[in-house]
């Protein structure tokens, strides 16, 4: 038997596609960076389908690569050449909320945008957003340990998920789907597999907490004369709104360029930065909102204005990837040398990619700056080298919430030790010892023995 008459076996034969045109969308990442051949494309419907393609896969010394919604941006998900692409898009089932709980269960496969809505219709509320919300899916906000714009308030993927059922590398099924706040038995796998990246298993459902439906929810704009004037409001909305739930960072050249492309005129006078704070309350939160911004900021008490105001934040990641392939930096840095880094960003990426063009944004209640190049080759990677360095240099992260991937595998040894990457080195060879799960993802040098799966076809 060849691995495709197994895989065939494992998932029915119309659910192994080999046709390079049925290919194709598993193939490219959403930003278009990241691009490779797949040998195949398997779509697993059930937990026990998943992991009969794995136990073929290791039989064969095929390397995988499992695959959400295709929204990772650093290359995490697609093939690099000739692996088997593991998608989970068929396990999108979702349960009925707990209400005792506030907890419900999904299939890896379905998208965040299905969790809102099933929570929205329980009563209850998701705790996570951002704007791949129709495509990322649960298996892929986990696997890259996810946050977007409500972590400040709700935590990353990681302070949601309250139980996990995968399949490890080496075939075993994990599951602990109990939902108990408390349950220190031994060691936490899933916490484990939260933020792996598809190296050390394959999520197959998850249990995810959910929060008290928002009230009233009001959002303000705030134009300042200078990154000092941000970090100064970053600290009073945190410490004087306590129903602070978002705080994003935009720019002149991204309100501009957003605008521009939006074909509406900008809502707010030049400045040197600008705020998007929300505030999300039982009560009313407006009047905590203003007590702590300027007079002009604009206040937006009404569901239409608010989401014209997050409409200006949201499309510049779509403005940007209109106007080519962009080189996406996602770091974090610590607030109080935040305006440095916003600073030194600029320059640093013009010596190293003269004539590129830089945009600065994100989620600033965290220190989580998106840092976005348009100019460069997709395969040029002295601006990447300049911005992570410098995101190390201010003792900061490479990777806020869109993980480590392909992408920033390489620099993984400027904010990790060798003792920690060497600790990361034996898990990995613990839970997938066949080296089978995404070669060459976060560990720089786990490119697979079988780096081919096409040769076992
Ligand atoms: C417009 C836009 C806005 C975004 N905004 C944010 C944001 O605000 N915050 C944020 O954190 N991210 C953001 N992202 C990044 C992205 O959406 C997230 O990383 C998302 O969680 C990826 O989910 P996915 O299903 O698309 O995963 P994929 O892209 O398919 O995969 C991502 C990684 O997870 C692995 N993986 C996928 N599914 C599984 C599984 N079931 N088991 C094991 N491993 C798996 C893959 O191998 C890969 O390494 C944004 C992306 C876009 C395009």
């Amino acid at each position: 038997m060849t691995l495709t008459d197994d895989l065939r076996a494992a998932v029915g034969e119309r659910h192994v596609l080999s046709d390079p045109e049925l290919r194709a969308p598993y193939e490219t990442d959403w930003s278009g960076r990241f691009h490779g051949e797949a040998a195949l494309v398997v779509r697993p419907g059930t937990t026990d389908e998943v992991a009969a393609v794995l136990a073929a896969c290791r039989r064969a010394g095929a390397p995988v690569v499992p695959q959400g919604g295709n929204t990772g941006l650093v290359g995490g998900g697609v093939p690099r050449g000739g692996e088997v692409v593991l998608s989970l898009g068929r396990l999108d089932d979702v349960g009925v909320p707990d209400l005792a709980t506030a907890q419900v269960e999904l299939g890896a496969g379905a998208t965040l945008g299905a969790l809102q809505a099933a929570a929205r219709a329980a009563g209850l509320d998701a705790a996570m957003d951002f704007g791949a919300r129709d495509s990322a899916t649960l298996g892929g906000i986990v696997a890259c340990d996810s946050g977007g714009v409500r972590a400040l308030r709700h935590g990353t993927a990681r302070a949601r998920v309250a139980g996990l059922e995968a399949v490890l590398g080496d075939g075993t099924v994990v599951r602990r789907m109990s939902g108990l706040l408390k349950d220190n038995a031994g060691l936490n796998l899933p916490a484990l597999l939260v933020g792996s990246e598809g190296t050390l298993g394959v999520v197959t459902r998850v249990r995810w907490r959910l929060a008290a439906p928002p009230r009233r929810r009001v959002a303000v704009l705030v134009a300042l004369d200078s990154l000092d004037e941000v970090v100064g409001l970053v600290g009073r909305l945190r410490t004087e709104v306590p129903s602070l739930e978002a705080v994003e960072l935009l720019l002149p050249e991204g309100i501009a360029f957003t605008c521009e492309y939006l074909g509406v005129p900008s809502p707010v006078r030049d400045a040197a930065a600008y705020v998007l704070a929300e505030a999300v309350g039982a009560q009313d939160p407006t009047e905590e909102l203003a007590a702590v911004v300027p007079d002009d900021a604009l206040l937006a008490d009404d569901t239409a204005t608010r989401e014209r105001l997050w409409r200006l934040r949201e499309t510049l990641t779509e403005a940007i990837a209109a106007a080519g392939i962009p080189h996406k930096f996602d770091v974090g840095v610590p607030i109080a040398r935040l305006a440095e880094f916003l600073e030194r960003v600029p320059p640093a990426v013009e010596a190293a990619a003269p004539g590129s063009r830089t945009f600065q944004f994100g989620h600033l209640g965290d220190g989580n700056v998106h840092v976005n190049v348009l100019g460069p080759e997709p395969g040029d990677e002295a601006a990447d080298e300049a911005v992570l360095r410098l995101a190390a240099e201010v003792g900061g992260t490479i990777s806020a919430e869109h993980g480590v991937g392909v992408a920033k595998a390489r620099w993984l040894h400027l904010i990790r030790s060798d003792a920690e990457i060497a600790a990361m080195r034996s898990i990995k060879r613990a839970l997938d010892p066949d080296g089978v799960l995404n070669p060459g993802v976060m560990l720089p040098g786990t490119a697979s023995p079988a780096a081919s799966a096409t040769t076992h076809l």
